[in-house]
């Protein structure tokens, strides 16, 4: 299904929620049907650390760690991405903000002129475990598997790029487990931050994705 939003400021779809949401997975679906650009700090950073970059140096230590990369790498990073010309008519943020100081700056950086709508993908500890443990990654295009859900039709193979399948170094169950603490600590509590300013929708996401994918594109309307 494909949307169009004739609204004059810019649509700002903010994804919250622990590792294993499916933020990724929603904001893929979603930037097809409302025509905005994809932006997640966590590709962005992966790509860093691809091409080996100062800032990909510094930023792969704390994130095979399970550890969130500084708030000031984040947000030079995100600032930058966002003076492209593709961000004109909005974007959908996956993974950012992460920490209170970040939404702060973002809203700051909004002044007033953008009012962002936040979804809270909510899900257990237990499922984000079980999720993340049997993810695997195509390491040309993204695209996500899941060993038990949504298996490739090939082994190791991406059904659509015919890439390589990978599984994150963050995804091992030790980095799956300090990702979570960190999630709890320092991501959690932006959901009453956005509570506060009638900003936010939490969905259960313990349920198919085209659900999910609906359910946001409802309460975006
Ligand atoms: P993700 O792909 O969103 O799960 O992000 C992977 C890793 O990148 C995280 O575990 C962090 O180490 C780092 N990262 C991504 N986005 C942020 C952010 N907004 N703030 C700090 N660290 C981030």
């Amino acid at each position: 299904m494909s949307q169009s939003f004739s609204s004059h400021s810019p649509l700002v779809l903010i994804l919250l929620g622990p590792p294993g949401s499916g933020k990724g997975t929603q904001a893929n679906l979603l930037k097809m049907a409302l025509h905005l650009p994809h932006i997640s700090t966590g590709d962005l950073l992966r790509e860093h650390i691809k091409k080996k970059t100062p800032l990909g140096l510094k930023a792969k230590t704390d994130i095979e760690k399970g550890q969130l990369v500084s708030d000031h790498l984040i947000l030079e990073m995100l600032v930058e991405r966002l003076k492209e010309p593709d961000c004109v008519k909005g974007y959908i943020l996956d993974g950012c903000p992460r920490t209170l100081f970040q939404a702060q700056s973002l809203q700051a950086y909004f002044k007033d002129q953008i009012t962002p709508i936040v979804i809270n993908l909510d899900l257990s500890d237990e499922k984000v475990i079980e999720r993340l443990c049997h993810r695997l990654v195509c390491a040309n295009c993204g695209a996500l598997y899941h060993l038990l859900y949504s298996p490739p039709k090939i082994d190791g193979q991406c059904d659509q790029c015919l890439g390589k399948l990978i599984q994150r170094a963050d995804d091992k169950e030790a980095v799956i487990l300090e990702r979570l603490k960190v999630y709890h600590h320092q991501t959690a509590p932006l959901i009453a931050f956005y509570s506060q300013q009638n900003r936010l929708f939490t969905l259960s996401c313990d349920l198919p994705k085209e659900e999910i994918y609906q359910t946001i594109l409802e309460k975006i309307r």
